[in-house]
């Protein structure tokens, strides 16, 4: 089976192997320096070259990684062609792109969310009172991609004042915003394969999204996940199921959507219940790093099965044990800018039980050399009977790759488990 895999990160190094594993023969478009299979050549949102690979190929299947192509329409592109495309169409992409919209189709179907009100851009004093009425603890979101800029989460009325003034500074013309309350408990990714009517998931997964230990510091897209969480017990699995999962597919077939791909759930475990914080309509990166290597099933037959109209009757296996992926940065990330192009060293050489999945890479002069090329340069997985052996495998690996300014965030897996009650 030969396929197209659309993205470059590394997400899409794990995507690509796990599909190679499963049989498939995986072109990457554009992929990276460091991924087998990547077609340099070919942005992975110019449709008509994607699709004279495919046609030059001989290629039936295109699988997207990224956001990017998902909004752009890929999938309304190859509609109408003989080449199938496993992801939603732009429509409902939708659901990540806009959080007005998506907050209404969760309002429409009763999924467990935060209470939010949305404003657009000459209604900040309304959204200024609601705050204060919040006494500050309050969420304010931008209705749109904003490049990490988009979300504050406000503790006080002065915070929320401050947040509501920047919104307002940094963008210009017409534009939405919501104002959420603030919910507080962990936050769990937990993300399926769904055909709209049934959906298969994949290991509940946390990430680590600030730079720092202890949740400090700026947010960055991601600097370490692990999977499967020890405190997402049955209980909660079911409250999720009932309260965010089981509506959504409700609402996904009322609509109607026609989806089609992995759907992610964001979701905080709150002392009321579990809530849905936000949709993705791909994978998340690092989670997907993770959850990949725990996917015991082949990940080709799940993505034939939906497709197919099959998937109710699948079964999916997860491998036993624990999943920990260290994220190595550039030092400097997440700033506007920072020093990259230094020569990566140790891939290759590690032992059973470690992956190392590379994103922000570019080739080097000499035959096979990598140079960092970005904020999150690569991912080290392991697996380990349970999480603590996989964390310390995760770092004793992460050690053995170097390049200069190299940064890892120190305690990936080791958030303290919290009370929680059911
Ligand atoms: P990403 O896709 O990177 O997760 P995003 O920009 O799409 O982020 P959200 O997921 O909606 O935005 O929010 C980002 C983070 O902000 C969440 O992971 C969560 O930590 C926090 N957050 C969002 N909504 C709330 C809320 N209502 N209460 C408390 N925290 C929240």
């Amino acid at each position: 089976q030969q396929l197209v895999l659309l993205g470059s990160g590394a997400r899409e190094h794990a995507l690509a192997t796990k599909l190679r594993q499963d049989g498939a023969t995986v072109h990457v478009l554009p992929g990276n320096a460091g991924i087998p299979g990547s077609v340099p050549g070919i942005s992975a949102t110019d449709f008509p070259a994607i699709q004279g690979f495919c046609k030059e190929h001989g290629v039936k299947l295109i699988v997207v990684g990224p956001e990017a192509p998902l909004a752009a329409g890929v999938a309304d592109y190859f509609l109408e062609t003989d080449i199938r495309v496993f992801g939603p169409r732009r429509q409902a992409a939708t659901l990540e792109s806009s959080k007005v919209w998506s907050k209404e189709f969760m309002r429409r179907h009763g999924i467990a969310t935060a209470r939010a009100w949305s404003y657009r851009s000459d209604q900040f004093a309304e959204a200024q009172t609601q705050a204060e009425e919040l006494d500050g603890q309050v969420v304010v979101k931008y209705d749109g991609l904003a490049a990490g800029k988009g979300v504050y989460v406000c503790s006080s009325i002065a915070e929320a004042t401050a947040a509501l003034a920047e919104l307002r500074e940094l963008h210009e013309g017409w534009f939405s915003f919501l104002l959420e309350e603030k919910l507080t408990g962990p936050e769990v990714s937990l993300i399926g394969l769904t055909d709209g009517v049934s959906i298969q998931l994949l290991a509940p997964a946390q990430d680590h999204k600030q730079l720092l230990a202890n949740d400090e510091g700026p947010n960055t897209g991601g600097m370490g996940a692990y999977c499967p969480v020890p405190f997402l017990d049955d209980n909660w699995l079911a409250a999720i199921r009932a309260d965010i999962i089981d509506p959504t597919l409700r609402g996904l077939q009322a609509e109607p959507f026609d989806f089609l791909g992995f759907l992610y759930f964001g979701v905080m475990l709150t002392p009321s219940g579990p809530k849905l914080l936000e949709y993705n309509v791909r994978l998340g990166d690092p989670e997907a790093e993770v959850i990949l290597p725990a996917l015991e099933s082949s990940l080709l037959e799940l993505i034939e099965a939906t497709l197919d109209g099959n998937l109710a009757q699948t079964i999916t296996r997860q491998r036993p044990g624990a999943f920990v992926g260290v994220v190595l940065a550039s030092g400097g990330y997440p700033a506007a800018q920072f020093p990259t192009g230094f020569p990566i060293h140790g891939i290759g050489n590690q032992g059973q039980g470690t992956q190392v999945f590379v994103g922000g890479v570019k080739p080097g002069q000499q035959p096979g050399e990598l140079l960092t090329n970005g904020g999150r340069v690569a991912v080290v997985v392991s697996h380990g009977p349970d999480l603590p052996t996989a964390v310390q495998l995760a770092y004793a690996e992460a050690e053995l790759v170097y390049f200069q300014d190299k940064y890892v965030r120190p305690d990936i897996g080791q958030r303290p488990a919290p009370l929680l009650e059911t």
